[in-house]
């Protein structure tokens, strides 16, 4: 099975367009020009569009000082009329990122990088997960794909990707391994795994030899090679192998976008 991920976003949004309330408005805050950025963000904004969100971008100088984006972000924690901020990443290495993600309102905070809501994550609490992990657990129950009792082998150990997806499958009552660059014989752990999430950022990373007959295989991954997009799974071998697989594009991220207008959403309604 090739999961569709955009099969999938296109059933949330459909969704999300019922259920939300008014014109709930996300704002992104840009520092300087970043091209990755870029066509992330265009996404955002169409998908804003289609569901009949509000969206608004922030554009700052790549000098601005780090008070001055505080305060920007204060005046938006502040504004009854934003319901989601996200601040897009890398940050310009003079800002403390640490610093900004905390300024961001836990309650506004749609792509859950606030320390509070990280911290309520790890406790199990209520909190707003980050968009990625959750996308992955999305088109896992979408698909069908239970994960209780699974073996699940995610290959990158991230604060935005590894580390919350973890928790999220912890949660779910799965057996999880996290390895990262310094595991050694990662084949010994993947060909273990009912499901491998693949989140290194490295072009075709997982080969097919490194996962067991009929795994799930989850490809996080987006890198531009020869200005195309490539995930972190070499798909055209791995599929031949894998019972379910999501492939690069039209997997992970189509799904990423359409859960962050959900957690807009759900904090509106909890808010
Ligand atoms: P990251 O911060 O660079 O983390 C990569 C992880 O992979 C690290 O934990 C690293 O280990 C591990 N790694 C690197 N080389 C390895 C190797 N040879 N063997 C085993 N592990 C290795 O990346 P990220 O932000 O988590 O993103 C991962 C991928 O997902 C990227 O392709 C990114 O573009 C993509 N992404 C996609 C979405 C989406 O919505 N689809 C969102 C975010 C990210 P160490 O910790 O030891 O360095």
């Amino acid at each position: 099975m090739i999961i569709d991920g955009r099969a999938i976003a296109k059933q949330i949004k459909e969704r999300i367009r019922e259920e939300k309330v008014g014109t709930p408005t996300v704002v992104a805050v840009i520092l300087g020009e970043n091209p990755a950025s870029e066509s992330y963000l265009r996404m955002l904004e169409k998908t804003c569009e289609s569901t009949g969100f509000g969206y608004r971008r922030v554009d700052l100088d790549s000098e601005t000082t780090e008070e001055t984006l505080i305060k920007e972000i204060q005046a938006l924690n502040a504004s009854a009329s934003v319901d989601g901020i996200l601040i897009q990443m890398p940050l310009p290495k003079h800002i403390d990122e640490k610093k900004v993600l905390m300024a961001v309102d836990p309650m506004k905070d749609v792509d859950g990088f606030n320390p509070i809501n990280a911290g309520r994550l790890f406790k199990g609490e209520k909190a707003i997960p980050p968009c990625t992990p959750l996308a992955v657990m999305t088109i896992l129950e979408a698909s069908g794909i239970d994960v209780a009792g699974k073996h699940v082998v995610i290959i990158g150990r991230s604060n935005i990707v590894g580390k919350p997806l973890a928790i999220m499958m912890l949660q779910k009552n799965a057996t999880v391994t996290i390895c990262h660059s310094k595991t050694v014989d990662l084949k010994r752990h993947t060909l273990s795994a009912d499901i491998v999430v693949a989140a290194v950022g490295v072009p075709e990373f997982l080969k097919a030899d490194m996962i067991c007959e009929g795994a799930v295989v989850i490809d996080v991954g987006t890198n531009e090679v020869d200005g195309k997009l490539v995930g972190d799974v070499d798909f055209a071998a791995v599929s031949e192998k894998a019972s379910a697989i999501t492939p690069v594009p039209g997997g992970v991220g189509p799904v990423t976008n359409a859960v962050l207008l959900r957690n807009v959403l759900t904090r509106q309604r909890e808010g």
